[in-house]
């Protein structure tokens, strides 16, 4: 099963009017976070796909209307942010947001608040895994784990959380952005424990296979 993953930046390949020739074949979209809805509207509608995403630290989507204040939320899509869902016969989840670095701006955490929003999730990978085997297949978040792509401005540093979570919880993937990648050198792909940690920044098409 192919799934197209994508963050941070439109993608002249993927916002393009043969999108169904080039990514037809695709079975689910992930978004990681900092996307303008509009982007991903029109993946959705042309591919007719699911599309699960979460919020990047630059996505503003805060509307004032007459009901008050409240996200706008891209249509058509999913919203993973500290959920868990099985689809497709795979076990998702996600994180949103970043490290809390700045007033404003989208979502935002310190390293506490993640801590918790990742311990909240526990019971429901915990029920996956009495109900299906296994207990996550893959997590989607904004910002990388601690020490694997990410930097040491506050704004790139990486969450201690995901550490943990992909030693006890063991999905094959992590798929994140927020990290630009500047030029071939940088690292896309790393190995953690049981979990294959991707830097989707622009887009990626990963092969899922059943084991
Ligand atoms: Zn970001």
């Amino acid at each position: 099963m192919k799934i197209l993953t994508v963050s941070d930046v439109v993608e002249p390949m993927v916002y393009h009017a043969d999108i169904r020739e080039r990514y037809g074949d695709v079975e689910m979209v992930l978004a990681c976070g900092d996307l303008p809805n509009y982007y991903l509207e029109f993946i959705v509608t042309l591919l007719n796909k699911p599309l699960y995403y979460v919020f990047g630290n630059h996505d503003k989507n805060i509307v004032h209307s007459e009901q008050g204040a409240g996200p706008v939320e891209p249509g058509g899509c999913v919203n993973l942010d500290g959920r868990a869902v099985h689809d497709k016969g795979l076990l998702l989840a996600g994180l949103e947001g970043s490290m809390r670095y700045k007033q404003g701006g989208g979502p935002q955490y310190t390293d506490r608040e993640m801590w918790r929003k990742t311990l909240a999730l526990a019971p429901r990978l915990l029920l996956n895994r009495l109900q299906h085997g296994r207990y996550l297949d893959i997590l989607i978040t904004h910002t990388p784990p601690y020490g694997i792509h990410d930097a040491s401005d506050l704004c790139h540093t990486g969450f201690e959380a995901f550490l943990w979570l992909m030693k006890h919880f063991r999905p094959r993937y992590l798929i994140h952005g927020h990290v630009h990648l500047y030029g071939h050198n940088s690292v896309q792909r790393t190995l953690y424990r049981s979990t294959l940690v991707v830097n989707t920044y622009g887009h990626q098409l990963l092969e899922w296979k059943k084991i």
